[in-house]
């Protein structure tokens, strides 16, 4: 490409700065995303390259801004200026009611209350000069916190411009979501690291990085509640200080509630120790605020917190139960993980009977043994843990857990690698791993290729009939017609869904394939960049650094991956089989070139559709420039309703929104056209 004047450079490096930014405010602090994650990644490559082209164009709030990369030797102190409050505690009704009463008793009439659930993360104080994002710190003891400006930017629902050059102390907390909780423990567990107890201190644990790029890698988000001093802003309540929040930029909660008697907060608390488990984060109470700051200030502070607010501490949800087994599972790299197999018993809602033990260490740690008594709960209120053995309760005869020395699947001897806690089975051949890594080439974000279970794929295995990936291509209906409980019919299921997935674009094989480290959205990247899994296995480590949020690990573990030979025979196999291996999705820079009725239209797919599975005319329909999403709203364009299609249908018409059936969107795939 011609590079561009100064001048023009800065003016397209300012259009694509503010789009980037409302984009990520669409997606990160509104949960609303108006755009495909491709037409980020493309405008952000964009402004990438313009920034190299001429450094002098990076601002402060450039989104390129957040990737991290400054590595510290410490964190500095930060004396705030207003102190960070804490709040009195109530673990009761009666103390609820208490608190009221002494609030009534001071103000002499009764209040409102501004209801807000009590995010279970970490206290930060962003700082903005002239609507600049220029301090972000922890709270530390109230007084002096530490300084984590370089990590709070990277975290990308903290707005680094406000919608008004205000220069104000910004206040709130940040946690790690419960998805992202789970899905790093799962990750460390398999890269041997220690695990994380609860998204909280998974939170702290990504916030005092001294590598910046490691806490963007860790998807944190913000709840922000409140300012240092309200001064700048025409707020009299702590409802309109959120509204007033939420206007600058800021992800506020919107589940907070306004109650007019003690009563209503009852309710509210009653109600969200229901609803806990299902948000998609943690929380450990509920705070309850006078709303009005005229009485807020009426009330004051004692030494450590206001007297106008109090905590509603949930009470900690614990079982006691007996375990009967502990069960060694062989992950696809080897991993192997300890489950503890529990008398069943309920649990915050549900009944539990496994909990994972995450390494030998930890068992050791924690002297679990078999026939023990132990307390558990759910860390970040999702996942079943083991607290601690009940000492008292341990049978006379008890002995310490005996860990492995072998894997359970193929016998061959564990070890730790360097200083890892996880203990691995290093067998290459080891069938536990060739059968996990089975299951994740033909899983729904790989290959997807349906009908083959976990079961089936095992008997194929220990049947000899498929040894690894590239065989799946090889199977023929008699073959299949020898496991259990596959019938002509499935036979026939199976061996088409296999064939259909011949035609996948190579994005879906780079992540089957299994790399260490390469999620899908990793995957996607790089078939789009390099093209083909050919391509892919030339590629230099520096090239894929390079690219927009692949990390030096990822590269690594790319070009160690096609050094082995092994590795090279698979691709010659899978090509010889019909496999396709290159990348058949749009790239990002033909997108306008695109010639579509979905172009930057919204798209939702219900009822049953003949000729295409869901996944297909979703993955058809974005290539062509639209946006598939689950429910129908005033924002849908187009609903495309298959047969028995219910609700959405009713809505969509209600709504007076285009439908269209099945025959329509084939139609309408078909008519795009993407110019060469
Ligand atoms: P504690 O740490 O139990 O004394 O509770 C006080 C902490 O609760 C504050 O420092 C905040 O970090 C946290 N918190 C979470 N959500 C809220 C909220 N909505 N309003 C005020 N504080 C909150
Ligand atoms: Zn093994």
């Amino acid at each position: 490409m011609e590079q561009l004047s100064f001048q023009d450079a800065q003016q397209r490096a300012e259009t694509l700065r503010n789009e980037l930014n409302r984009y990520a405010y669409e997606y990160y602090v509104k949960d609303n995303p108006s755009v495909e994650d491709y037409v980020y990644d493309k405008q952000y490559q964009e402004l990438v390259n313009l920034e190299t082209d001429y450094p002098d164009l990076i601002t402060a709030d450039s989104p390129t801004q957040r990737v991290g990369g400054k590595v510290l030797d410490g964190f500095e102190k930060v004396v705030h200026d207003t102190p960070l409050y804490s709040l009195n505690d109530v673990f009761s009704k009666d103390e609820l009611i208490a608190f009221d009463e002494r609030v009534k008793k001071a103000i002499g009439h009764s209040v409102s209350y501004c209801c807000e659930l009590k995010i279970d993360g970490l206290s930060i104080s962003l700082k903005y000069e002239n609507g600049l994002f220029i301090q972000g710190a922890t709270r530390g003891d109230g007084s002096v916190g530490e300084n984590i400006t370089e990590n709070l930017k990277t975290v990308k629902s903290i707005p680094l411009r406000l919608t008004e050059p205000l220069s104000i102390e910004v206040r709130g907390e940040c946690y790690m979501p419960k998805s992202s909780f789970v899905k790093l423990n799962k990750q460390r567990e398999e890269d041997g690291k220690e695990i994380f107890a609860n998204p909280r201190n998974a939170a702290a644990g990504s916030l005092r990085q001294l590598d910046s790029k490691v806490t963007a890698h860790r998807n944190l988000s913000t709840f922000l509640y409140t300012l240092a001093d309200f001064g700048p802003l025409e707020a009299t309540t702590q409802d309109q200080a959120l509204n007033e929040l939420a206007r600058l930029g800021f992800r506020t909660n919107d589940e907070r509630k306004l109650c007019n008697t003690i009563d209503e907060v009852w309710e509210y608390i009653e109600a969200f120790h229901e609803k806990r488990s299902q948000l998609p984060y943690d929380i450990d109470g509920i705070v309850v605020k006078v709303n009005d700051f005229d009485l807020q200030d009426q009330l004051g502070f004692t030494v450590k917190a206001p007297r106008w607010a109090a905590a509603y501490k949930f009470p900690p949800e614990e079982a006691e139960t007996i375990i009967e087994d502990i069960e060694w599972t062989v992950g696809r790299t080897g991993v192997i993980t300890p489950t503890a197999i529990m008398s069943p018993v309920r649990l915050a809602g549900t009944t539990v009977s496994r909990a994972s033990l995450h390494n030998s260490d930890y068992i050791e740690k924690k002297d679990i043994r078999l026939k023990d008594t132990v307390l558990v709960y759910k860390a970040g209120d999702i996942i079943p843990e083991v607290a601690q053995v009940i000492e008292e309760k341990r049978p006379a005869e008890s002995e310490p857990y005996e860990i492995p020395t072998h894997c359970p699947i193929c016998d061959s001897e564990l070890v730790h690698l360097d200083e890892e806690v996880a203990l691995r089975c290093i067998n290459p051949k080891c069938p536990a791993q060739i059968k996990e890594g089975l299951n994740h080439f033909v899983s729904r974000n790989a290959m997807n290729i349906d009908g083959l279970g976990p079961r089936v794929l095992a008997q194929m295995y220990d049947k000899h009939l498929v040894g690894d990936v590239a065989d799946l291509y090889g199977l023929e209906k008699e073959q299949l017609l020898t496991l259990d409980k596959i019938k002509d019919k499935s036979a026939e299921n199976i061996l088409q869904a296999i064939d259909a997935s011949r035609d996948n674009s190579v994005e879906r094989l780079i992540f089957g394939l299994g790399i260490r480290h390469v999620g899908s959205k990793a995957a996607r990247i790089l078939a789009e960049h390099f093209g083909s899994l050919e391509a892919l296995s030339r590629a230099e480590k520096d090239e894929i650094v390079e690219l927009n949020t692949m990390g030096e690990t990822i590269a690594d573990s790319v070009v160690t991956y096609f050094e082995n030979e092994e590795v090279h025979d698979l691709m010659k196999e899978l090509a010889d089989r019909g496999v396709n291996l290159v990348y058949k999705g749009l790239r990002t820079s033909q997108l306008e070139e695109v010639e579509s009725p979905f172009k930057g239209k919204t798209v939702v797919l219900t009822g049953k559709l003949l000729e295409y599975t869901r996944e297909d005319a979703k993955e058809k329909i974005e290539n062509l420039g639209g946006k598939v999403t689950g429910s129908v709203s005033k924002k849908t364009d187009i609903v495309v309703a298959g047969e028995d299609a219910g609700s959405k249908l009713t809505k969509a018409e209600s709504l007076g929104i285009d439908v269209w059936n099945e025959a329509q969107m084939i139609q309408a795939i078909e008519a795009s056209h993407i110019e060469e």
